[in-house]
């Protein structure tokens, strides 16, 4: 079934993101419903059997693969006493681990302010809760008010913040000149960071962790005597977070102003269709989906899925293709010039420098048309 194989790998999806944020998951539940509840997102059926296993088995946290209302973040948490996690905050937590500048570090603030603030009643009745006990009242409209003018007004001044370095980012990327620019974009966990590694011989954070790169990366590179610009940008993702495509500005305007893209794949991941999917959809919202592209399919050294449990039986059907194989594949039909690497191994690399130096070339020379 079609259907549940779609459910199984976002929540394979979830999982990881729930690893990377270093929670160890325990038991999946799913339920189908013609539309959410509007309460409680999923029935009062299924909550009530979350919230026996959550007793039974001392769970700590129930986390959902999708944005909740505010509404039904606080039903779902009163009627389970359990602490309730979004695929939002999960992302923006995984985002404020791994942010490093304190660039990285404002726009992650701002996403989580952004957040929080429709959700800042819910975070009182927790502290009321917590506290209990007679005479421990917890704190009253009038409270909750001041608290969310603080984080509006914070809201503001990092808002103010982030325009002032956009601002800088933008003139440095004027100060660029007329280099060609090319910008990896992909898939969480595809290989962009390992890729900027071994085409630019720099040392880029790579990690099989989901958004490893927070931070844009932006490294001069050579082929054949041709310089351009590389930058390795942040993993795009299903249900991206909207705050965080919004803060990330910056990040994305490396993207929209790039003259190349070169989108990595992961082809070893079942999902990887649906992966090329998000990202053009990405690019499409940021307005970046006409520019030339470069597809690369990463990691044929390793198509074999690794099996999550004993019970995934799923044949690795796409172990063992040789590059004449992949050439036959409808990936190497795209519009698109393709080409099958791996970035670890090195595997086929000749040819993809061999592709990025000709469409690095087209953009030269329609620049430059009057020397060579
Ligand atoms: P990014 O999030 O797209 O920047 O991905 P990374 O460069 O951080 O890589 C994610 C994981 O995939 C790391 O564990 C890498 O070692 C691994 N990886 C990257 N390229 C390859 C490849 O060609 N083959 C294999 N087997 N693993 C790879």
């Amino acid at each position: 079934n079609q259907d549940e194989e779609k459910l199984t790998e976002y929540l394979d999806e979830l999982e990881f993101l729930a690893f990377t944020a270093g929670a160890t998951v325990q038991k999946r539940f799913t339920q189908k419903l013609t539309q959410p509840d509007s309460k409680t997102f999923i029935g009062s059926g299924k909550a009530i059997e979350i919230k026996e296993y959550v007793k039974e088995n001392e769970i700590g946290t129930v986390i959902f693969d999708d944005e909740l209302s505010p509404s039904q973040l606080k039903n779902l948490e009163r009627e389970m006493e359990v602490k309730i996690l979004d695929r939002t905050n999960l992302i923006l937590d995984i985002f404020a681990q791994r942010a490093q500048t304190s660039y990285a570090r404002t726009q992650v603030e701002l996403a989580q302010y952004q957040y929080l603030l429709p959700r800042l009643t819910r975070m009182w009745t927790h502290l009321e809760r917590q506290k209990g006990g007679i005479g421990m009242r917890g704190p009253g409209e009038t409270e909750i008010e001041t608290d969310r003018r603080i984080i509006r007004d914070r809201i503001t001044l990092l808002k103010e913040k982030l325009k002032t370095i956009d601002k800088q980012m933008a003139t440095q990327r004027n100060n660029r000149g007329k280099v060609v620019r090319a910008a990896l974009v992909g898939y969480t966990n595809v290989g962009k960071s390992t890729l900027m590694n071994s085409i630019s011989k720099s040392e880029v954070f790579a990690e099989n962790k989901l958004f490893a790169t927070l931070d844009t990366t932006v490294r001069k590179v050579v082929i054949g005597n041709l310089p351009f610009l590389l930058t390795d940008t942040v993993g795009f993702i299903r249900k991206l977070p909207t705050q965080l495509v919004e803060s990330f500005k910056s990040t994305l305007d490396e993207v929209r102003e790039a003259d190349l893209l070169i989108h990595v794949v992961d082809i070893s991941h079942e999902s990887f269709e649906d992966h090329i999917e998000s990202v053009n959809h990405i690019l499409m919202e940021i307005n970046a989906h006409q520019k030339p592209m470069i597809m690369v399919f990463n990691k044929i050294d390793d198509f074999s899925y690794e099996k999550k449990d004993e019970d995934d039986l799923t044949p690795s059907t796409r172990k063992n293709i040789s590059l004449e194989e992949w050439k036959k594949t409808w990936m190497a039909k795209s519009k698109y010039p393709t080409v099958f690497i791996s970035a670890l191994t090195k595997e086929n690399f000749p040819e993809m420098k061999k592709m990025i130096y000709d469409e690095v070339m087209k953009i030269h020379i329609s620049r430059f048309p009057y020397n060579d």
